[in-house]
């Protein structure tokens, strides 16, 4: 190029006043290119830093035929170039339009280039023009100035363009981001500062305080690594927001339930058998059986790592002590107890939790006993297993109680509200339950049934001196000297005021003595000693609720005694029956359920097949109508054992031959005849006993069951093994 500067001086001398120069661009390897441009010299100036400063015009481009080096100034010839025509008006508007687009994204271009872009109705002019000014690459503008076919630089000047433009708004949708984002930032930050400067304003900038307080719990307490994660999110969420706000409640809320979790702390379990024995020793009376069951499942527990037991479920009436035997299961072996009853409870939210979005949402009881028992291997009691019920709507609880108890998933339980998985398979799980019908069969699959049945007045007697009534003094302070209840008064207790399965009421009988005796030292009117005796019993506790039937007494025409088994444990039910003149109809009143119903159709139909052996009018059933009645069933029983009761009472109805009341059978019929197996004869016995029956009718098949009666029983009651309803029928009324 003409003037690319080997020196000083010789530029100074090659360059005058119009002067013709070429200027042409250095290649990269070394050389020139060889098309340039001619241009006049039309100004020269020597600058006080001595640079010159040179105004040149284009004249045409060129191209550089030959060049000689002389002296340092580059020689050249040239010859011009002229480009060959091709117009193409739709492509110019083109260009022009993306040129005005061009010129109006990009703000650094002058305005009065949109301008030009009118005034420039060539297509060469315009690109050599807008070349010129648009921040292209050196390289690019060359190909401009070498490309000499009109067409073909209108097209390139196109793509350019083109380019250009998206290379734009590429970088403008970039910068909108990360204005964007450092808006959005700012605001945040912004917001934050003025929040804790209106906090400190107000004095109660404690909102650092309180997130250095949760870092470092997170950081104290092994979470898990799923946890610790959850939580330092959760912290950095609630962190931006309102402190006050709503959503910052529930955030703190989950947090808290987090850290307040036992991830790994558990109770240090050093059983030694025979000190368990000794806790469930005191604590309880009788019971052997199970604390042996108790005792050898704590065994396995202490010889395997991983000893997956069946959970123990106790099953039995109110008030036998299931209860505070699982606490003192938790005392002989160390470990924190916790209860949660589920006795009504209807939905799987309330076992599993509800998720975070619903107002309010909590844990479900399993993790929330966890968390209240503070440790990760509690002995948990889950009461009343029986009263849960579930539907289509809410989800089956059971099914989520399933899996809490189940040894192959419950080492990851996962709570709805927590969304974490938990490990439970180091909970020592124990429930109870009143009855076997309420548990779903896939629970009960799962739960080794014990069960606890009623006690005989004896040990209700033992009970209440060796355990209720020192249990009770102690907890009012009291002294032997000053409180006691003597032997009869506690069977007197037992028979008229407190007729039950299991010891709660006779507990509350004495807490209330204690009462009483404390009412009368802080008056200190009537002395300080109270010493209950069968004579002043009525002056203590009022009249009697109950009275002892006069049983033996009378026998009753139509009237049965039969034995049932209620939730409340084993109870003498009355099976009343009237034969009326009438045409066969069968009516049952009395709160029956269908079992029973039907039963007595069974009944029914028995003593029509057997006319000839009873000595029946064969048409008996048509000139009678049969009302069978179940007076004062409160407890709803149901089931199948009381078949042979009230076929017995319909036969007194028929033959008008009285059944004496200290009788009472129990005992499903068969159509042929057969007295069936029936269920719960310790609870039956041991309520005839209660209720001074003499006599009592039980299957043959139910034989194994009186091995579990207490010997004070047995030795009291008659008991008939039956194969066959004729007997039966012959024992009652042929004697
Ligand atoms: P459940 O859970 O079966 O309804 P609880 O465990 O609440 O019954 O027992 C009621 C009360 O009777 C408790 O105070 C308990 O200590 C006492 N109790 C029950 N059975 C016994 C027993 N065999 N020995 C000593 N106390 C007993």
């Amino acid at each position: 190029m003409i003037g690319r500067e080997r020196s000083k001086k010789s530029l100074l001398e090659a360059f005058h006043k119009d002067k013709l120069v070429l200027l042409s661009m250095e290649k990269d390897g070394g050389g020139v290119c060889s098309v340039g441009t001619l241009a006049k010299i039309l100004q020269l100036h020597r600058l006080p830093d001595d640079t010159l400063k040179v105004l040149m015009q284009g004249e045409t481009r060129v191209e550089i035929t030959e060049e000689t080096d002389v002296e340092g100034v580059l020689l050249a010839s040239y010859q011009t170039l002229s480009l060959e025509d091709g117009e193409d008006s739709e492509l110019l508007l083109e260009v022009q339009k993306q040129l005005r687009r061009l010129f109006e994204m990009d703000t650094q271009y002058p305005k009065e280039l949109r301008n030009t872009i009118e005034k420039l109705t060539k297509a060469d002019d315009l690109i050599d023009t807008m070349v010129a000014v648009l921040q292209l690459e050196a390289s690019a503008k060359q190909t401009f100035l070498e490309e000499q076919n009109s067409l073909n630089r209108i097209q390139l000047f196109r793509e350019t363009l083109q380019q250009e433009l998206m290379n734009l708004e590429i970088s403008r949708k970039i910068e909108r981001n990360i204005k964007g984002q450092m808006e959005s930032n700012q605001r945040e930050y912004y917001l934050n500062e003025k929040k804790k400067a209106i906090s400190r304003e107000l004095g109660d900038d404690d909102s650092d305080q309180e997130w250095d307080d949760y870092q470092s719990k997170i950081d104290a307490i092994s979470l898990s690594t799923e946890a610790k994660k959850k939580a330092e999110k959760e912290l950095l969420r609630l962190k931006r927001m309102n402190p006050v706000g709503a959503e910052a409640t529930v955030s703190r809320n989950y947090l808290d339930w987090i850290l307040a979790l036992p991830w790994s702390d558990k109770n240090q379990e050093d059983v030694h058998l025979l000190d368990a024995k000794k806790v469930l020793d005191a604590e309880h009376f009788a019971l052997e059986e199970i604390k042996d069951r108790i005792l050898e499942h704590l065994a396995v527990q202490k010889c395997s790592d991983d000893p997956q037991q069946p959970i123990l479920c106790f099953l039995g009436p109110p008030g036998i002590g299931k209860t505070s035997l699982v606490r003192s299961i938790a005392k002989a072996t160390k470990r924190a107890y916790v209860r949660q009853a589920l006795g009504g409870v209807r939905d799987e939210a309330e076992i599993r939790g509800h998720r975070r979005t619903y107002i309010g949402a909590m844990p479900g009881k399993i993790i929330q006993g966890i968390s209240r028992a503070g440790t990760g291997n509690p002995v948990f009691l889950l009461d009343e297993i029986d009263k849960m019920s579930g539907d289509f709507h809410h989800g089956d609880p059971a099914a989520a109680l399933l899996e809490a108890l189940d040894f192959e998933q419950n080492h990851s339980f996962r709570d709805h509200f927590l969304d974490l998985d938990y490990d439970l398979s180091s909970v020592f799980f124990i429930c109870t339950a009143n009855s076997l019908d309420g548990i779903p069969a896939p629970l009960q699959d799962r739960l080794e049934i014990i069960e606890l049945s009623s006690y005989t007045e004896e040990e209700k007697l033992q009970i209440a001196t060796q355990h209720l009534i020192p249990k009770q003094r102690r907890m009012h302070a009291l002294s032997q000297e000053q409180f006691s209840v003597s032997e009869d008064a506690i069977r007197m207790l037992i028979r008229r005021y407190s007729r039950e399965a299991g010891v709660r009421n006779l507990e509350r009988l004495i807490a209330k003595g204690c009462r009483k005796l404390c009412r009368m030292i802080v008056e200190g009117e009537k002395g300080d000693q109270l010493h209950v005796s069968e004579t002043d019993i009525v002056t203590v506790y009022g009249a009697p609720k109950y009275f002892d039937r006069q049983i033996g007494a009378s026998s009753k025409i139509g009237v049965m005694n039969g034995l049932a088994v209620t939730t409340v444990g084993g109870m003498v039910l009355k099976i009343e029956a009237l034969c009326l003149p009438g045409e066969g109809k069968i009516q049952l009143t009395g709160r029956l359920g269908d079992w029973l119903k039907e039963s007595a159709h069974a009944g029914i139909s028995f003593l029509r097949s057997q006319t000839d052996s009873i000595r029946l009018d064969v048409d008996f059933h048509k000139k009678h109508d049969f009302h069978i009645h179940y007076p004062g069933n409160p407890a709803k029983a149901d089931g199948p054992s009381a078949g042979v009761a009230m076929c017995m009472a319909v036969l007194s109805a028929i033959t008008r031959k009285a059944i004496p009341e200290t009788i009472a059978i129990t005992g499903e019929i068969s159509l042929g005849g057969e007295v069936l197996a029936v269920g719960g004869i310790k609870e039956k016995l041991l309520a005839a006993h209660r209720q001074g029956i003499q006599r009592v009718f039980i299957p043959l098949e139910n034989e194994g069951d009186l091995q579990k009666i207490p010997k004070e029983v047995l030795c009291e009651l008659e008991i008939s093994l039956v194969e066959r309803v004729e007997s039966v029928i012959e024992s009652i009324f042929e004697t």
